[in-house]
């Protein structure tokens, strides 16, 4: 079974939550749904969506369990609120607060030991892609963000192609995925193997059905689209048959 991941990155507000929990609780899925709304949602989405089979991620946490860090949050207590799933060092968190890949595995161990799933994020520039370095800068970071014993999920997102309607070709994204692949068995063993690697970057309802289709493709992170419930839930029916 695919997963559909919504990140709502900084929009959304609490009056969207009643109506977007509605929809969502209201369709038929044949993938796993996860919504990642701002962490102040989490609470009041949570009790929304209390009973259905959908689950509700953060957007990043802190790597230490708690103490003088204003402004960040713990990885506990998104789990207290509803959590069972974190992004963590996507690209937007890379650039706009310089974590670099060791600070996003040690964010990963500190979800890890709160319970929470991590979707670790990785994607090349297209600077990068241009200069033939894709491949070895995603090897990079997921040699570098990956802890040790890590369970969770990838996400592969080029910068290039998210939010700017962008996307690469169908065999970039399979030559990529299976990159990703042979870097998951080779630093997690067996359980690499089965790890779902997400794909991320504009992906819409009219595209859904073909990025999905991609070999080695277990599911989408989707930012603008997964605003309207609508549009998240076209792409979830996009997603191949169980
Ligand atoms: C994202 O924010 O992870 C993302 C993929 O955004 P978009 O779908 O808007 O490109």
């Amino acid at each position: 079974m695919q997963m559909i991941a919504g990140n709502w990155k900084m929009h959304g507000a609490v009056a969207d939550i009643a109506p977007y929990a509605q929809a969502v609780r209201a369709a038929r899925l044949h993938v796993d749904l996860l919504i990642c709304p701002p962490a102040p949602l989490l609470p009041a989405f949570a009790t929304a969506l209390a009973g259905s089979a959908i689950s509700l991620g953060a957007q990043d946490c802190h790597a230490a369990p708690s103490g003088a860090h204003t402004g960040d949050i713990a990885a506990a207590l998104l789990y207290e609120v509803g959590a069972h799933f974190v992004i963590l060092g996507h690209s937007e968190r890379r650039g706009d607060h310089a974590e670099s890949s060791a600070m996003v595995a040690a964010k990963a161990r500190a979800a890890a030991l709160a319970g929470l799933t991590a979707i670790i994020c990785v994607g090349e520039t297209e600077a990068e892609r241009d200069a033939g370095q894709a491949e070895a800068v995603v090897r990079h970071q997921l040699a570098h963000s990956l802890p040790e014993g890590f369970t969770g999920m990838v996400a592969y997102e080029p910068v290039w192609a998210i939010g700017t309607g962008r996307i690469p070709a169908e065999a970039e994204i399979a030559a990529m995925h299976a990159t990703i692949r042979a870097g998951l068995t080779g630093q997690c063993g067996p359980a690499g193997a089965g790890m779902r690697i997400l794909y991320g970057g504009s992906v819409k309802p009219g595209n859904a059905s073909a990025l999905l289709s991609v070999p080695e493709v277990g599911g989408a992170l989707v930012g603008g689209a997964s605003l309207k419930a609508e549009d998240l839930l076209a792409i979830a029916d996009a997603a191949p048959g169980v």
